[in-house]
């Protein structure tokens, strides 16, 4: 069936609240020193207006759901000895926010998120946990579908406590965002190649890309064959000395912007919380198993999509 992305009505929100929604669906990674973590609420779409709430345990969580079948709801990055407060922070998750909506290049026409966009942007997903694991040797990484896209929630006790600034140099890492100092195909470089050659792949040719000429582009698309041997040797030959610095330092821009930079290097960020549904396109927000074999249109579809009548 057509999964129509419409918002989901104040009804539908109460009726999957009480019908649907259960404490045994949240991740571990939430329900341990729950008690820490600030939460926020939206409550009529206008935005996490109610902020500052705090729980004790699930149960009074699930009370407040069910009563108040919120638009949306959020639960912090970081772990606070005074959460009621946001005072006496003790360490922020590392996250990384994949929103198919924004991305720079996708290779759909939609105007707000689909298959193919929302396949697009969980095959980033899979190559960065790649980047965290094997290259930074990280521990303890979440995948979290949010409804429109996904989030990477890091809860490696070695970076929680880690400052912005170093948050902001691993984004660069893990995105690709910066050109390369040397050319062997090894450490960054290879995450940059590996991002750089993903996103010339998904051009389109209609692209407009800050510092890219529509002929660069097109020439760009022309030899990107090249790259699947991992020739960028002969690939940069072919568009030229100059022009292949322009598009590869576009491409840093471009690799860095499919992932909200802002989100991970906020140390009070609150996210969506796993389990609740984003009404704007009426999905749950769930966690990942299973990379491989996720498929957001078999979970995270709640019960109330499958009973709405055609208009
Ligand atoms: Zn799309």
């Amino acid at each position: 069936m057509k999964i129509i992305f419409k918002a989901a009505t104040r009804k539908e929100r109460r009726q999957f609240y009480r019908e649907e929604w259960s404490e045994k669906d949240l991740p571990e990674f939430i329900t341990k020193d729950l008690w820490q973590r600030e939460f926020g609420f939206d409550h009529d779409g206008t935005g996490p207006n109610d902020r500052y709430k705090t729980f004790k345990n699930t149960t009074s969580l699930k009370r407040f759901l069910k009563v108040k079948a919120p638009f949306a709801g959020y639960i912090s990055v970081a772990f606070y000895n005074n959460p009621r407060r946001r005072e006496d922070w003790e360490k922020s998750e590392f996250v990384f926010d994949v929103d198919a909506k924004d991305m720079p290049i996708r290779t759909c026409n939609c105007d707000s998120v689909c298959e193919i966009c929302l396949n697009e942007a969980l095959d980033l997903i899979k190559d960065m946990v790649d980047t965290l694991k094997g290259d930074l040797g990280l521990k303890n990484i979440y995948i979290i579908y949010s409804g429109r896209g996904y989030h990477i929630r890091i809860l490696d006790e070695r970076i929680m406590e880690s400052d912005s600034n170093l948050r902001g140099e691993l984004v660069k890492y893990v995105t690709g965002a910066d050109i390369p100092k040397n050319l062997i195909n090894l450490g960054y470089t290879k995450v940059f190649n590996t991002r750089t050659k993903r996103n010339i792949n998904l051009l389109t040719g209609k692209e407009q890309i800050e510092g890219i000429t529509p002929k660069l582009l097109k020439d760009a698309i022309k030899y990107k064959n090249l790259l699947d041997n991992n020739q960028w040797g002969l690939f940069q030959e072919r568009l030229g000395p100059i022009r292949s610095k322009k598009l590869l330092n576009s491409f840093g821009r471009v690799n860095l912007s499919f992932v909200d930079g802002k989100v991970s290097i906020d140390l009070k960020r609150i996210l969506r919380l796993p389990t609740t549904l984003h009404s704007k396109v009426s999905m749950k927000s769930v966690e990942v198993k299973n990379l491989e074999t996720f498929d957001p249109f078999k979970y995270a579809v709640p019960k109330f999509v499958f009973e709405r009548k055609e208009p």
